[in-house]
């Protein structure tokens, strides 16, 4: 049996990405309702509002647009050197507009939803058909896909098979929290299979 992990950064930081940036971004790449990558879009480098560098953290989520932050060394052992294979991404752009060397945004090419029998919630965007899925604790995964080792869990936070979470372990990662999250055999949250997409309604009809 399979095991899976979520990594998850425990400090309090986001990226925090420069109100015009976001403009850009939910005009080209991503919904302007859940902000997150339109289905068949790539997403383009993002500028920060503040000069100030972000530690030293692998991974985080985002104050705005729904893509995680990564540093591109931890990506790459995530990825065992391939981020293409796993992730869409670009660059992350200093007020100056010269690229971070070490970090990007990235969205996965594969997702899973967390979910949780603790307060779960969810619906579906109206506008791109994402899944949107809230859960205070109690985290499973429910029917995995077999092919995937590298998931996307949404706001800068992966889940990971195991082989992938020891090549992870081998370095030091600063407040990098690894979690092992089980695979329940039924869903605890009562809601059944959830696909991660749902066609929107034709909203080509509706006023704006
Ligand atoms: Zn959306």
């Amino acid at each position: 049996m399979r095991r899976f992990f979520l990594l998850v950064f425990k400090g309090e930081q986001h990226g925090q990405i420069d109100p015009q940036s976001r403009t850009e971004a939910i005009e080209t790449w991503a919904c302007r309702e859940c902000e997150s990558l339109l289905p068949g879009h790539e997403p383009q480098d993002v500028r920060l509002r503040a000069q100030a560098p972000m530690g030293r953290q692998p991974l985080m989520g985002s104050f705005s647009l729904f893509v995680g932050f990564f540093r591109r060394p931890f990506l790459e052992v995530v990825c065992d050197g391939d981020i293409d294979r796993h992730f869409h991404w670009a660059f992350v752009l200093g007020q100056n507009g010269k690229p971070y060397r070490d970090w990007l945004i990235a969205v996965g090419r594969r997702r899973i939803a967390l979910r949780g029998s603790d307060m779960p919630i969810h619906n579906y965007c109206p506008v791109c058909g994402t899944l949107r899925y809230v859960s205070r604790g109690g985290f499973f995964l429910y029917a995995p896909p077999e092919d995937v080792d590298v998931f996307d869990a949404l706001a800068g936070q992966l889940v990971v098979t195991e082989p992938v979470m020891l090549r992870v372990s081998e370095q030091k990662w600063y407040k990098l929290n690894i979690t092992e999250i089980p695979v329940a055999p039924e869903p605890l949250d009562d809601f059944g299979p959830l696909p991660l997409r749902k066609e929107p309604p034709d909203t080509s009809t509706r006023p704006e």
